[in-house]
């Protein structure tokens, strides 16, 4: 690309000396029009005037003094070699009559007829010198409605008509280029003064220095005298030029109006008064006849010059100040104009024929070609201007972009600083709900220890009855905390599902065994029908779907006084495998799903119809004074409902107040093994064991270890072992029972999680790694409170055999005690 561009300078160079060589030495014949040959012809001539005095004249030109509508003749005789050539000279103001040998052969200006004005115009004449001169006597007879044009005479040439045209042109050449230069100019400020207008530049009156120009290049083309050539209305010329000279100061004063400081606004407006002032004036005296533009000319020239002046003077006001080194441009400028005018101004008063544009039209050709370059700076400089304007407003933008960026990038920081907050407050929150829990539920281990303790070894009627109660209350207590628990698990989104092997019939013997007496004691029958279809073994988490079941058929019992409630296990095919994939299985891998749908319905209050879309609603409870008496509070169906939701399942119900609800829980699951649960409801109609005075079994030999650092907890657990007749040894912390196992052999040690300082999983630890142990391979069980899911696996995952979940009922710890005892350290009661 650059080599290309390299080349065309080459190239140019190339041709410009080719060219040079073709015109240095080519010999051929020059095809410049020729010039043809110019004769003066201004002595010999003889000047009479009206009066009929007459003298000779040295040599044309000449001008002496004449009075408006006298005649002057001028007089000679045409040497014989001019006869078919041309005379040409310029006239002004004056109409004329030419004769040669007595006849007529020209006139200009004598029958013209115009609508106002004598003014008969400034023209170069042409006058054809017939062919045969008898004795060429010529006389030009003049008369002018002005002083002093008659006998005001240019110098006369000679010469073939077409030379004298061609000569005309040629010798205006200069000067219609001036004239297409100021044109050029005139146009150049139009389009600059658009662009400051389309660019929204602040406007500084250009178009006025347009109008000057255009209005210029009128009034020096029309004072070249030569216009006639193209056409010939002299009084159309003469009028345009006064015309134009009245208008003139107009655009000049406009210019500087927009342009000068206000003090000097007020001259430019008072010559403006003046100059349109004159403009009326003149118009109005030309059209009526009084004056001709001829005669008022001089208000005009002298308006320009005023005009010219203050110009001058302003600008070297403001030149000083130093305001803007362009305006010393302008100066040059319009001194330039200034000058020129005043010169042309100052012939026209002395010679009063000749080209009136002489020095102005070299003037304004400067003035102009300064302005069209003061105004392109101008230009440009308004659009860097307006260009710089627009960064900086960009440049706001950004910023404010930038500072609203940086506001969010705080607001985000906040936010981010608050969710961290918000996670951490909802942590501690969990934590303090995990030891909350295990607080609780020490205390109320305690309460249910003893009061178990009562209801076994008292007979007192009012005692057993009182201690009922004691068990109703703590039972619901610790069921309200396990609710609150479940529930704010579920809302920090921790609650996780623990899946595995289970027997349906089992699930569904613990959920009627668990709510039977609540039912007997209401008087409520308590039915159960079951699809004897159903798998008898599936997978998914027992606990969880038992918790359903229970809340609702909790509720229904709850809810009803009289009548039945009744639950109906069912299934249907599984539609979607996938939904409980989801479930993040593991163990046994099963082979189909299903869908276990259980029904629980009441005869009860039953539900309004607006109360059941917020059925599930946290905190919602419906009815409440007719249900005072009702314990509640108002978690239970919606960590029902949420419960449902893990597992994928649905939850429906329809109910009509004051008959009955029924509550349909549907969840898939995964079936383990093809056996039926077979016909099951036999079951249910056996008559729950009667408490059991006696202990299952007796072993006075075996020896446990219990660590507790709560003391009661302790009683307790001695308590509900008492009747086994087994030796219960116990330490209130980690320390203290490791002491104790280095020096004794325990069959069983039952360890508490939650103890200060070291706790149960430490304690753990310490016991695995002492040296002597004789406990090394001895079966120790878990005492815990806390009923995070998932805490099973980690206590089994870590070592130990088992573990109970407080508060201690006595059967399960009987039954544990069973389990993991040496068989010849025990021995079985007769409980029937
Ligand atoms: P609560 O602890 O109050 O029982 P739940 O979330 O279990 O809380 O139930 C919310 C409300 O729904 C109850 O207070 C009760 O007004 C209404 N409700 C729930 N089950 C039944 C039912 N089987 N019959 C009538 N009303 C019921």
């Amino acid at each position: 690309m650059k080599i290309l561009k390299k080349l065309i300078w080459v190239a140019l160079a190339i041709e410009i000396i080719v060219l040079l060589v073709v015109v240095i030495n080519s010999n051929v014949d020059n095809m410049t029009l020729s010039k043809g040959e110019i004769y003066d012809f201004n002595t010999g001539w003889i000047i009479t005037r009206q009066d009929g005095s007459s003298q000779k004249i040295k040599s044309l030109p000449y001008s002496e003094k004449s009075k408006a509508g006298e005649k002057i003749i001028l007089s000679n005789t045409i040497p014989k070699k001019y006869s078919g050539m041309t005379m040409s000279f310029l006239s002004a103001d004056k109409q004329f009559r030419v004769t040669i040998d007595g006849r007529q052969v020209y006139e200009f200006g004598v029958n013209d007829s115009r609508p106002f004005g004598k003014t008969p115009g400034s023209v170069t004449n042409f006058i054809d010198i017939p062919e045969n001169l008898t004795e060429g006597k010529i006389e030009i007879e003049m008369i002018s409605p002005y002083d002093n044009y008659a006998s005001n005479i240019t110098g006369i040439t000679i010469s073939k008509r077409d030379t004298s045209i061609l000569n005309l042109l040629k010798s205006n050449l200069g000067n219609f280029a001036m004239c297409i230069i100021i044109l050029a100019c005139g146009i150049t400020l139009f389009m600059l003064a658009f662009i400051q207008a389309f660019s929204r530049q602040t406007r500084d009156g250009i178009s006025y220095l347009g109008f000057m120009c255009i209005f210029g290049t009128i009034y020096f083309s029309i004072e070249t005298k030569s216009l006639n050539v193209f056409y010939g209305n002299q009084t159309l010329y003469s009028n345009l030029v006064f015309l134009v000279l009245m208008l003139w100061p107009v655009f000049m004063q406009m210019y500087y109006i927009n342009n000068l400081e206000e003090k000097f606004q007020k001259i430019f407006y008072i010559l403006l008064f003046l100059t349109l002032t004159n403009v009326a004036c003149q118009l109005t005296l030309q059209i009526l006849g009084v004056f001709d533009f001829m005669n008022m000319a001089f208000v005009s020239h002298i308006l320009i010059f005023i005009s010219g002046m203050a110009i001058l003077f302003s600008l070297i006001c403001t030149i000083r100040k130093g305001k803007d080194k362009l305006f010393a441009l302008e100066f040059l400028g319009i001194l330039a104009f200034i000058g020129g005018s005043a010169a042309d101004l100052i012939r026209t008063y002395t010679i009063h024929i000749g080209d009136f544009g002489k020095y102005s039209r070299f003037g304004m050709t400067i003035f102009s070609l300064l302005m069209v370059f003061v105004h392109i700076l101008k230009v440009i400089r308004g659009y860097s201007a307006s260009i710089a304007e627009n960064a900086r407003h960009m440049q706001m933008e950004v910023q404010v972009i930038e500072e609203k960026n940086q506001e969010l990038t705080i607001a985000n920081e906040e936010a981010e600083k608050a969710k961290a907050e918000a996670i951490a407050a909802a942590k501690a929150k969990s934590v303090f709900l995990a030891n909350m829990s295990h607080e609780i539920r020490t205390p109320i281990n305690a309460i249910l220890g003893m009061d178990t303790m009562i209801l076994r070894e008292s007979d007192d009627k009012d005692i057993l009855e009182y201690a009922g109660n004691i068990q109703s209350a703590s039972q619901t207590l610790l069921s309200l905390i396990n609710d609150i628990l479940d529930f704010s698990k579920i809302e920090t989104g921790k609650l996780e599902l623990v899946q595995g092997d289970y027997a349906l019939s089992s699930l569904i013997n613990d959920v009627y065994h668990m709510l039977l007496g609540k039912a007997k004691e209401k008087g409520l029958a308590l039915n159960v029908d079951s699809d004897k279809n159903l798998p008898a073994k599936l997978y998914g988490d027992e606990v969880r779907i038992r918790q359903i079941i229970v809340n609702i058929l909790n509720n229904a019992i709850k809810y009803t006084e009289k009548g039945s409630v009744t639950l109906k296990v069912g299934m249907s095919e599984q539609q979607n495998a996938d939904a409980i994939n989801n479930n993040n299985v593991t163990g046994s891998q099963p082979a189909k799903n299903i869908i276990i749908t259980f029904t629980i319905s009441d005869t009860g209050i039953g539900i309004k119809s607006e109360n059941i879309s917020h059925l599930f609603d946290s905190f919602s409870r419906f009815d409440e004074n007719k249900n005072k008496h009702i314990e509640g509070t108002g978690l239970g169906l919606a960590i029902t409902k949420q419960l449902t939701k893990l597992m994928n399942g649905k939850i429906n119900v329809t109910s009509k107040y004051g008959e009955g609800s029924v509550f349909e829980v549907s969840i898939p699951q995964k079936i383990v093994s093809d056996l039926k649960i077979g016909d099951i409801s036999e079951k249910y109609n056996a008559t729950p064991d009667k408490k059991k005075k006696k202990a299952s079994f007796t072993a006075p030999d075996a020896k446990v270890l219990v660590v507790d650092d709560v003391k009661m907890n302790i009683n307790v657990f001695k308590a509900l072992l008492k009747r086994t007749k087994i030796s219960v040894d116990s330490a209130m912390s980690g320390p203290e029972a490791l002491e104790m196992i280095k020096d004794n052999k325990y069959d069983i040690i039952f360890l508490d999680h939650m103890m200060p300082d070291m706790d149960g999983i430490e304690t753990y630890k310490h016991m695995k790694e002492l040296e002597e142990n004789p406990n090394k391979d001895t079966t120790v069980i878990m005492l815990t409170a806390n009923a995070i899911m998932g805490a099973k696996e980690e206590y089994l995952g870590i070592g130990f055999s088992d573990y109970l979940s407080k508060p201690v009922q006595a059967a399960k710890l009987e039954a544990m005690i069973l389990k993991y005892l040496p068989e010849e350290l025990v021995t079985k009661a007769d409980i029937s």
